[in-house]
C-alpha cells in the first residue's frame, strides 16, 4: 500500500468513534494531547507499522508512549508472556514466583543505583513509592520537581508552572490551561513541591540555601525525554548529586521512559552520575505493564519492615516479569548491540530531518536522546530545557504539521515528539523521511 495515499477512508473509525462516545468520556484514556485528529482504531501491529480497522497502515513513532522499545508483535516479548499464561494457574502475584529473582538480578547487574528491586504496574505507581521512601528515609516532607518533566498524572505531580518571582518557597504554580493540569486535584498537594527550571545549577543552589534542610527528595528526569530530549548541561548532575549528598536530599531519576531505552544502563548509564533511587517502567517490559523502583538498599529496604507500604494487587504479576525478563535478555545480547543498532538507524532519520528542516529553509529544533527525537518549529540550535523552547515555538504550524504526518500514514506526538524502536529499519526511515518532506512542502 502506499503511504502518501491521502485522502483516506476512515469511515469504520468513525462510526466506533462515535459509538464510543455513547459509553466512554472520550475517545480513549490517556491524556488529551495524546489525541490524533481523528480517533482511529488499531486492530494489528507489526514492527513499526499499525494497521487500523479501515486497512491503513501507520508508520509509528508514538511507540505505545515509549513503551515499545521493541516494536509490535515482538515473539521475545510474546513468547514469554504465552508460556506464562499456560504455564500459572493465576495472574496476581499474592504467591510469589521465581522470575522475579533473576530479573532483579538483571536490573541490579544493568542499573548502576540499583541494589534492591521492587516491582509496581505503572509509572505513576512507582514515583508515588519513590516519594514515600524518601519522606520516610529523610523525616522531609517537600520535594524538588522540574519544569519540562512529567512524573505521572498524580496530584502531587501532576503540572503546575515556575514561579519566576517567588515571595516565599518556590512552589509550583498551577493553571487550568496547562495541559498537564486538572481539577478535582487536592489543594494540600499545592505544597508539597518546589518547582524549579531544570538545567540551572544556581536557581538549585539558592532553593537549597533557604530550603535544603527541609528537602525529602530531588526528582527529575536526567535526559529530560518529556521536555524535549534535554542533555543535561555538563556538571549539572554532579553538582546536583553533591548537592543531595551535603543537604541529605534522596536523588531519583526517573527513568521511565529512558530506562532500558537509552541503553542498557538508562540515563544514568550514559552520564555516569548515580542517583540514590531510579524508576523504570515502559520499556523495561517490551510494552507489557510493570514498573519498577530500585536503588540503594539502606533506602530500598524500608519496603522490608514495613516501614513503608508499597502495595498491589499485581505488583511482581507474572505476565509482566516474564515479559521484562524476556526483553532484558534479549537487549543485554552482545553488550547491547540492540541499542547499538537502533541509534544508527535512528541517526538516520535524525540525519534526514534535519536535511528536509535545511532544504525547505525551515529553522526547526533537531535533537534526539537515544529512542526519542525532536523535531518541532522552533528557531533554535539546541535546548537545554523545556523553558527555552516552548516560548518560541510555532505550536499552531507544529500540530499542523502533525496533522499532515497523520493524514500521510505517519503517526508522532503531540509537541514534535517521536519515539523511536529497535523494530525501525532503514527502510522504515527513508519512508518516513519521503512524507517528513512531502508534508513540509505542503505546509
Ligand atoms: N515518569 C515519566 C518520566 C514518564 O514519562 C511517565 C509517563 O509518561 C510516567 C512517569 C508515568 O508513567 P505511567 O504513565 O506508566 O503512569
Amino acid at each position: 500500500m502506499a503511504f502518501v495515499a491521502a485522502p483516506r477512508s476512515m469511515e469504520t473509525s468513525r462510526q466506533l468513534g462515535a459509538r464510543a462516545l455513547e459509553v466512554m468520556p472520550g475517545p480513549h484514556s490517556n491524556l488529551p494531547g495524546y489525541e490524533l485528529f481523528r480517533p482511529i482504531w488499531i486492530t494489528r501491529g507489526g514492527g513499526a507499522h499499525l494497521w487500523d480497522v479501515d486497512g491503513n497502515e501507520f508508520l509509528d513513532y508514538m511507540c505505545g508512549l515509549g513503551a515499545g522499545t521493541m516494536g509490535y508483535g515482538n515473539t521475545v516479548v510474546l513468547d514469554a508472556v504465552a508460556e506464562q499464561l499456560y504455564r500459572l494457574p493465576y495472574l496476581d502475584a499474592a504467591r510469589r514466583h521465581p522470575e522475579e529473582i533473576p530479573l532483579a538480578e538483571k536490573i541490579i547487574r544493568h542499573v548502576p543505583s540499583a541494589e534492591k528491586v521492587r516491582y509496581l504496574l505503572s509509572g505513576t505507581e512507582a514515583v508515588q513509592l519513590v516519594l514515600r521512601l524518601a519522606r520516610a528515609y529523610t523525616k522531609r516532607n517537600v520535594f524538588i520537581r522540574f519544569d519540562g518533566h512529567y512524573h505521572g498524572w498524580l496530584d502531587n505531580v501532576f503540572g503546575g508552572g515556575v514561579d519566576p518571582d517567588p515571595a516565599g518557597p518556590p512552589y509550583a504554580l498551577y493553571r487550568q490551561d496547562d495541559l498537564f493540569s486538572s481539577k478535582g486535584r487536592d489543594v494540600a498537594s499545592e505544597k508539597q513541591s518546589f518547582k524549579l527550571p531544570w538545567n540551572d545549577i544556581q536557581i538549585l543552589e539558592r532553593t537549597l540555601e533557604k530550603h535544603g534542610d527541609q528537602v525529602a527528595l530531588i526528582l527529575m528526569e536526567a535526559i529530560n525525554a518529556n521536555g524535549g530530549s534535554c542533555w543535561p548541561r555538563p556538571g549539572y548532575l554532579e553538582r546536583v548529586r553533591e548537592l543531595c549528598d551535603q543537604y541529605g536530599i534522596v536523588l531519583c531519576f526517573d527513568e521511565i521512559i529512558t530506562g532500558f531505552r537509552v541503553g542498557l544502563g538508562g540515563a544514568q548509564g550514559l552520564t555516569g552520575v548515580t542517583p540514590d533511587l531510579t524508576t523504570l517502567g515502559k520499556g523495561v517490559a517490551g510494552g507489557t505493564p510493570l514498573s519498577v523502583v530500585c536503588g540503594k538498599a539502606r533506602i530500598m529496604d524500608l519496603c522490608a519492615d514495613r516501614t513503608v507500604i508499597g502495595a498491589g494487587t499485581f505488583n511482581g504479576y507474572p505476565l509482566g516479569v516474564a515479559a521484562a525478563l524476556a526483553t532484558i535478555s534479549h537487549v543485554e545480547k552482545d553488550d547491547g548491540v540492540f541499542f547499538r543498532n537502533m541509534a544508527a538507524v535512528q541517526a538516520r532519520l535524525v540525519g534526514g530531518l534535519r536535511e528536509i528542516a535545511r532544504r525547505h529553509g525551515r529553522p526547526m529544533l533537531v535533537q534526539d536522546c537515544p529512542g526519542v527525537i525532536m523535531f518541532y518549529f522552533a528557531n533554535l540550535e539546541r535546548a537545554w530545557n523545556m523553558g527555552e523552547w516552548y516560548s518560541i515555538a510555532d505550536h499552531a504550524t507544529g500540530e499542523r504539521y502533525r496533522q499532515l504526518l497523520f493524514e500521510n500514514g505517519v503517526l508522532i506526538l503531540f509537541r514534535g515528539r517521536w519515539f523511536f524502536s529497535g523494530a525501525h529499519t532503514n527502510e522504515d526511515v527513508d519512508r518516513t523521511l519521503e512524507i517528513a518532506d512531502h508534508c513540509l512542502a505542503r505546509l
